[in-house]
């Protein structure tokens, strides 16, 4: 197996479970670099949901083809898999699952452990140089190693020696692009409002609409509501070279009767000090300073123009989108195995019988929130299986 991250993994110890005899190579020093690092060192598992169908709705990309994967091995499985060896997840209140220790290092001990008591040969600093069927494989140091079946699951591609050994094999590429960024934005009202958030929003661009929550960074928007958005419309807003207007909706529940009622209740106060809530008070005086009412306006005194200012500064605030930065939390590449190049129902290539694909590798991502390791568990899944029988 080709590729010690989280997808070669749970492939690995599930083919070696069921008495297969596996070789885990893995090119970096270290297995699972990525859990390491992710969920901001946390690790987020996967995501509590535990509808096959519901789940496979959160893949911008592979959805149609994770449904049956999911009704195989899904949210649920992960979680008693990960308990049947000793490790217990937890629940956020945004349905994101960690270890309740809060640290990736859990997930790494666990995988490792299980890869060893199961009997899979682990070789890190073991890259695979290259590999020809039926299959035997150069390593980076010379070594030449045969088996009978081999999975690639070495992550995504998004530098061309990422998908090479896929291709060598016959298959072909989606593009890679990033996916799950955020955006920057160079409005200065904006910057003087840095750690704010808002718990819902809409954002829109692209012919795209995303509700949740949003942040605001030094550079400009981040939240889930911004990285759903990149994620739904990675190929879309690369066309567009990252520049684009994003209009914002700070108030969903915005309803004009809301600002009448600001007039008639507290005509005497000023408008920059009276937020309607729950936006945060410093949001709201850009955004009543921003709609060009001077900040002495009480509101007995606002007129209907400026009202109406107010309520487009509230529901549809243009700003400029001039470019984008990955999310430190959490970052996937779009793009990869083309996906009818391969059977989900045992992770084998239709080009090349006897190679399994899993992961990243695919042209699969998911947004935010624990979505990427469940597809990468459950295609491992998938694949061991397979590879065992
Ligand atoms: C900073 C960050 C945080 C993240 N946080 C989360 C999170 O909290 N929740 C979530 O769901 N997703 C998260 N993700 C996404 C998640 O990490 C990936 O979706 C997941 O790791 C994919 O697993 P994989 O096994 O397919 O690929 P990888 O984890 O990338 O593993 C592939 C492995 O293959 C190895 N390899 C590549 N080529 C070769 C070769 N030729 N020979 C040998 N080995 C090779 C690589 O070195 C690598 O170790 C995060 C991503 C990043 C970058």
């Amino acid at each position: 197996m080709v590729g010690g991250g989280a997808a070669g993994f749970m492939a690995a110890i599930t083919a070696a479970e069921a008495g297969t005899q596996v070789t885990l190579l893995e090119k970096g020093r270290e297995f699972l670099s990525k859990v390491k690092i992710s969920g901001g060192g946390r690790c987020n598992v996967t995501h509590a949901c535990f509808d096959p169908r519901e789940f496979a709705t959160r893949f911008p990309r592979g959805e149609s083809e994770l449904i049956s994967p999911f009704q195989r091995f899904q949210a649920r499985d992960t979680v008693e898999w990960f308990e049947a060896r000793g490790v217990k997840l937890k629940t956020e209140s945004d349905g994101r699952m960690f270890p309740v220790t809060d640290s990736s290092q859990t997930i790494i001990d666990c995988l490792v452990g299980a890869a060893k008591a199961a009997g899979v040969k682990l070789r890190a600093g073991c890259g695979v140089e290259r590999a020809s069927r039926p299959f035997s494989v150069l390593l980076t140091d010379g070594e030449t190693m045969n088996c009978d079946r081999l999975l690639l699951a070495t992550g995504g591609c998004r530098t061309d020696a990422g998908g090479k050994l896929a291709v060598s094999f016959g298959h072909t590429l989606e593009p890679p692009l990033p996916s799950l960024f955020t955006f920057h934005i160079a409005t200065p009202w904006l910057h003087r409002l840095a750690g704010i958030s808002v718990e819902t929003v809409e954002v829109a661009a692209a012919g795209l609409r995303e509700r949740g929550a949003l942040l605001v960074t030094h550079t400009g928007l981040s939240g889930p509501a911004i990285l759903r958005l990149s994620a739904w419309g990675a190929r879309e807003l690369h066309k567009l070279d990252y520049r684009f207007p994003l209009l914002v909706n700070w108030l969903p529940s915005f309803r004009p009767e809301m600002l009448a009622a600001c007039r008639a209740e507290q005509p005497a106060r000023l408008v920059v000090n009276t937020p309607l809530p729950p936006l945060p008070a410093r949001l709201w005086e850009q955004l009543v300073l921003a709609s060009g009412i001077d900040r002495e306006t009480r509101w007995a005194r606002l007129s209907k123009a400026e009202q109406r200012r107010l309520t487009q500064q509230l529901t549809r605030t243009e700003l400029p989108v001039t470019g984008k930065s990955l999310n430190k939390e959490e970052f996937v590449t779009c793009g990869g195995v083309r996906l009818r190049e391969v059977n989900f129902k045992t992770m084998e290539s239709r080009v090349c019988p006897g190679l399994y694909l899993a992961g990243e590798l695919l042209d699969i991502d998911g947004i935010t929130g624990g979505f990427n390791f469940q597809s990468a568990w459950t295609t491992g899944w998938i694949a061991g299986h397979a590879m065992a029988l």
